[in-house]
């Protein structure tokens, strides 16, 4: 099954307003060609409503870095998802920083994505295991047990309307990557636990996504494993040439391509 790539840029709390919206436009025009990768972007939730007028009409999607899953009430310093629904389209869920610098738990994650599906944001639902987990080799039950708790609220896997994203806790941030075997077989057995759960359909349809220090220079051969269907990019993200490289490196389409019609 052909399934579009996606490179999606988590921008962290990096960035006001003013740069956040260079760096968007930045990327939008330096990825302008590449009509055959979907792109989005994760600025911090000051500068959303900015970036998303910024790329309005580009191939750049806008996605919030988190979100709590009532829509309105007392609950202080919070966003919702029907605030973001006008500023983005996607939504990050159960980051490896939320998870243990914010204390965020299963259940919340689990409440968090069914309202995201609910509310037509798209969630890009992290799972990964830390260095201890994997030594021990229990990243495969690690991982099962995140996505079936991540999922609880959801009768069907919404294929069309989620993503996945593998991003080992030992390669966030750290410049080391997990290598392609180790990311294509990981992702691989995600989604071969996902297919007997939901269906070889709904598991074949499913973006997943890897992240840990993807980077222009590691990125040709994690993106070409078969089950990687694009990058989670932290650091790589914040610098509009490295991130467009990643885009390119995912597109069928050149730039020589398009000088040659012109
Ligand atoms: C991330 O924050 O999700 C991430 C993968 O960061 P980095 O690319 O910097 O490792």
């Amino acid at each position: 099954m052909a399934r579009t790539k996606l490179i999606a840029g988590n921008w962290k709390m990096n960035m006001g307003i003013t740069d956040a919206v260079d760096l968007a436009r930045s990327v939008a025009d330096k990825t302008a060609s590449n009509t055959d990768v979907e792109i989005a972007i994760f600025p911090t939730t000051l500068a959303l409503a900015s970036v998303s007028e910024a790329v309005q009409g580009t191939n750049v999607q806008v996605g919030a870095q988190n979100m709590h899953n009532e829509t309105d009430g007392a609950f202080t310093g919070e966003i919702s998802p029907t605030m973001l629904q006008s500023l983005a389209s996607m939504v990050i869920l159960g980051h490896s920083e939320r998870r243990q610098i914010f204390g965020e738990t299963n259940d919340f994650i689990a409440l968090k994505v069914a309202s995201a599906v609910s509310n037509n944001i798209t969630p890009v639902v992290c799972i990964g295991e830390t260095l201890e987990q994997r030594e021990a080799n229990e990243t495969s039950n690690i991982l099962q047990s995140q996505v079936i708790a991540a999922l609880l609220h959801l009768k069907d896997l919404p294929a069309h309307d989620m993503v996945l994203a593998y991003e080992p806790i030992w390669a966030i941030g750290t410049g080391v990557n997990a290598n392609p075997d180790q990311a294509e077989s990981t992702i691989a057995a995600i989604r071969n636990f996902l297919s007997t759960r939901y269906g070889s359909s709904a598991a074949d349809a499913l973006r997943i996504l890897y992240g840990g220090s993807v980077n222009p220079q590691n990125w040709e051969d994690l993106s070409s494993q078969e089950n990687i269907d694009g990058a989670l990019v932290g650091g790589a993200s914040l610098k509009a040439d490295d991130f467009a490289k990643l885009v390119k490196t995912s597109s069928s389409i050149t730039d020589l391509e398009i000088d040659s019609l012109v």
